[in-house]
Formats: C-alpha cells, sequence, structure tokens
C-alpha cells in the first residue's frame, strides 16, 4: 500500500464530486467534514462504496439546517442529506456510552473530535477518515490505527483491545467474518482469538441483526471463507445450531470431506446473484443431521425445510424470502427422469410453479458443483427444457386456467355452490393436467357431468 501522501492523492481522484461538494458546503459553513467508514475503505481498496458516509462535528439540528431536506434517520443523530439522486448520510462526530447486554449503545454522546470518533469503530480499515477540519486547507487521510497498512497487508484487526471492543457489542465479532468473507482478509491472529472467547455472547444479540450480517456475507464471492471463520471460532454453534450439526457428518461425496463442507462448497457454487438461492444452498441439507438413519437421510428435504423456516423467522427475514427458500428447500430432491410421462411434468410445475423453477434449477446445479459431481448434467438439462415446453405451451396447472369455472357447473348443470363443487373443479385441474387436450368449455361441461353422475350414483 502506498504512504498516506500518495493514498489522498488517489482519493481526490476517486471520491465522486457530488460527495467532495457536501465536504466542501460543511466546510464553508465553518465545520469539520470527512468521508469516514466502509466508503472510505471501499474507496481505497478501488471497490464501488455502496453508500458514502461523512462525519463532521456539526450537530444534527445544524445540519438539518443546513441542507434542503435534510430527515433524521435514527435517534443516534444520523441525518440523510439528499443530493442528486442519492442519499448520503451524515453522522456527527460521537463517543459512544452504556453499552448493555453486549449490543449497540444505550446512549451517544456528540464530540468534537474526529479522533474519538474513530476510536469508537470496529476495525482499523473502517475507522479511518479522508477530509478536513475547519480553517484547514487540503483534505488529508486521518489514519490512527494503521488502517492503511492493514489494508496493504489485507488483515482485519479490531481498533482497540479486541476482547473489550467485543463485549461492548457482541455484533462486531459476526461483522469480522462477514468483512473476512466480503473483502477476502485475513483476520488478525489477536482478534481471531477474541472472537473464540467472546463468540457465545451473540446469543444476546437480535435476530435482525444477525440476519443483515448474514444477507452481507452470502453475497460475498466465497461466502465458505466468513462460515468456516464462525464455525471455527464457535459462532455458528451459537446462531444456527442446526448448522453447526452438520460438522463431521458423514457424506458420500467428496472423499474426506462431511457434510458442513458440502454445505459450504454448495453455497460458494450458488450465484453471488442470487441471495434466495444462497440461502437456500446453505439450508439446503439442514434436516440431515436428525433423519439419518442406516446411512439414508429420509425425507431429510421435508424436516429440512420446516427447520428452514424456523431459523429464518429466528433471524427475522422477510416472510416472501422464508416461503422462497423452504419452498426450494423441501423441492431440491428432484428426480429428471427421462421416462417421466408429459403429465408426471406438469404435475411437477404445478408443485413447483413456474416462478420456482429457475431458483430451483439454480440450486440443483450448486448442489451438484457442491456433490462434486459435473454441472449441467444433461438429463436436468432436458428435464428444464420439457418443463419450459409447459410453461411455453400454457399448460393449464389451476382451476383459473380451466375453460370454465363454478358457475358455468352451476348454471349448466345445476350443481349447487359448496366445497362438492370445489372437488368437481379440482378433479377437472387433474384431468386436464393429464390431457390438456380435454381444456375446453363443451367437452369440461361433459367430463364434469358425468363426474357429478357418479358421485350422484354413490351417493344413493
Ligand atoms: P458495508 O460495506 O456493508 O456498508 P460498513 O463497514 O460500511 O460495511 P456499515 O454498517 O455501513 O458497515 O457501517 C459504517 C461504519 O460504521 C463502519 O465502517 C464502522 O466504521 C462503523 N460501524 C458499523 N457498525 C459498527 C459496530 N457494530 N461497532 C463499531 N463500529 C461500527
Ligand atoms: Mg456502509
Amino acid at each position: 500500500m502506498a504512504v498516506p501522501d500518495a493514498v489522498a492523492e488517489r482519493l481526490e481522484e476517486t471520491v465522486p464530486d457530488r460527495v467532495r461538494s457536501l465536504l466542501d458546503q460543511l466546510h464553508a459553513a465553518g465545520h469539520a467534514a470527512y468521508v469516514v467508514g466502509g466508503s472510505l475503505r471501499d474507496a481505497l481498496l478501488d471497490r464501488q462504496p455502496s453508500d458514502w458516509d461523512l462525519t463532521t462535528d456539526a450537530r444534527p439540528d445544524r445540519l438539518v439546517e443546513l441542507f434542503h431536506g435534510a430527515v433524521y434517520e435514527n435517534r443516534f443523530g444520523t441525518v440523510a442529506v439528499r443530493r442528486d439522486g442519492s442519499v448520503f448520510e451524515v453522522t456527527t462526530f460521537r463517543l459512544e456510552h452504556d453499552y448493555a447486554d453486549h449490543r449497540r449503545p444505550h446512549r451517544v454522546e456528540f464530540g468534537d473530535d474526529l479522533e474519538a470518533d474513530l476510536a469508537r469503530r470496529d476495525f482499523t480499515i473502517n475507522a479511518m477518515a479522508w477530509g478536513r477540519a475547519a480553517g484547514e486547507e487540503d483534505n488529508r487521510l486521518v489514519d490512527p490505527f494503521g488502517g492503511v497498512s492493514d489494508l496493504g497487508r489485507r488483515v482485519l484487526r479490531a481498533v482497540g483491545d479486541p476482547r473489550k471492543r467485543f463485549r461492548e457489542d457482541a455484533l462486531r465479532m459476526i461483522r469480522a467474518v462477514r468483512l473476512a468473507a466480503v473483502l477476502g482478509f485475513e483476520v488478525d491472529p489477536a482478534t481471531l482469538a477474541a472472537i473464540r472467547v467472546e463468540a457465545p455472547l451473540v446469543a444476546h444479540l437480535s435476530g435482525e441483526r444477525i440476519g443483515a450480517e448474514l444477507d452481507k456475507l452470502l453475497a460475498a464471492p466465497e461466502p465458505s471463507i466468513g462460515l468456516r471463520l464462525m464455525a471455527d471460532t464457535g459462532l455458528l454453534a451459537v446462531i444456527a445450531p442446526e448448522l453447526e450439526a452438520q460438522r463431521g457428518v458423514a457424506q458420500n461425496k467428496a472423499p474426506g470431506e462431511d457434510l458442513w463442507d458440502h454445505t459450504l462448497r454448495s453455497v460458494d457454487a450458488a450465484p453471488a446473484s442470487r441471495p434466495v438461492v444462497r440461502l437456500a444452498a446453505l439450508l439446503h441439507d439442514l434436516g440431515k443431521p436428525s433423519t439419518l438413519a442406516d446411512g439414508h437421510f429420509h425425507r431429510h428435504d421435508v424436516v429440512g425445510a420446516t427447520m428452514a423456516e424456523a431459523l429464518l423467522r429466528r433471524l427475522r427475514y422477510p416472510r416472501p424470502v422464508i416461503e422462497d427458500v423452504s419452498h426450494l428447500v423441501r423441492y431440491h430432491m428432484f428426480g429428471t427422469e427421462p421416462e417421466l410421462t408429459d403429465a408426471a411434468v406438469r404435475r411437477f410445475l404445478q408443485r413447483i410453479g413456474a416462478r420456482h423453477l429457475d431458483a430451483l434449477f439454480a440450486l440443483r446445479r450448486a448442489d451438484d458443483i457442491g456433490s462434486g459431481r459435473a454441472p449441467d448434467d444433461p438429463r436436468t438439462a432436458a428435464f428444464r427444457t420439457r418443463l419450459d415446453a409447459e410453461v411455453a405451451a400454457e399448460a393449464a396447472l389451476d382451476r383459473d386456467a380451466l375453460a370454465i369455472d363454478g358457475d358455468d357447473l352451476i348454471r349448466e348443470l345445476g350443481l349447487r355452490p359448496g366445497p362438492a363443487l370445489g372437488r368437481v373443479l379440482d378433479a377437472l385441474v387433474e384431468r386436464v393436467i393429464d390431457d390438456p387436450a380435454l381444456n375446453d368449455r363443451a367437452t369440461l361441461l361433459l367430463v364434469a357431468q358425468a363426474m357429478a353422475g357418479d358421485t350422484s350414483g354413490t351417493a344413493s
């Protein structure tokens, strides 16, 4: 890594104009203003920052006064400033107090000191600032904890005494493994040792905060880096004991590897751009440890779907994500036999839902790679082609797709509204799945009439 001067010079070029103009505006109003935190770290790594964070000695009420349309973001005095369609978070220098229950602080105190603000941040690479104090001419890099040097060595190191910092806020331990995976960094040995000791404290965290970090971890190029760290430090056993249970469970896949290794390979193989598939890859074999008997994992897909749902609920994932992931886990064992009839292919489509096909096949591909099998198995591809053909043909798979509805049955056949009518419609769906040619109004009325006749016959 270059010496700080050269680094500062490069930042003059990389920090976008709209961010610099915010710094300038604060400066012109007599304030210190800096780019700080993750955005500065990413800029120095030539990574596109997800957002730009600014810090200043201006108090929140002053910020709202200075920037038209600015709003308070949270009770910690972060202000969201709008500029050219983007939103920037501006946070007043602060000191944190009263960490209770190993979570984030209950009380913050605003300060005038940049270094004190940097000292409360989690890792050295997140504890740098670039900008200038009131009265200073040029922007400069402020790096009191050796962040630039750690960036160069690709090391994640806690600011200050790691055990103390992790006891203050246990989330920092999960952030450590998340950042190690996202950035491809090593965790400094003393920081890692502290995680091993303090890992049990993550039990105090809300599921929501853990879930947010897990999401970011799963978007890393190789999530397995962070997941392995979680397992090896004892974080996993606290956060997800059902995943921890996969360690040491034998698999007949890659020699010498266990079920946990298979899970990790599958997660890495799932596309980073598909968070739901990555989550499903992480959880697809959740049901295996508890169903293992006689060398088989009987119904592990069914058991696993329920376990996946429970785990994701604990981590406060949104309902649609929970439903999608548990659906994928439930059906990840699907067969692709060429002998399947067209009707069987349509039944599969009915059960899975066309909108889940891409994700389910992406999961299969990841599972295959994770099992050391060749991906893109021709049989799987052929099965997908047959499914796509049914989708393209708009195969009728539910009541809405029938050429008749309940009103027709009432009007034309004199059936009465009620559950029996619903059963006739469902039976018609089954018949149409078997033979799509039946799906026209006249034919279906005849079929329904025959069915109704059958039913009245058995009833009398
Ligand atoms: P990302 O790229 O995911 O945004 P980030 O490091 O920027 O990563 P943020 O949650 O945006 O993460 O936090 C911004 C900055 O605030 C961090 O870089 C760090 O300086 C500080 N920070 C965030 N969470 C903590 C924490 N739990 N303890 C101490 N400092 C924190
Ligand atoms: Mg950030």
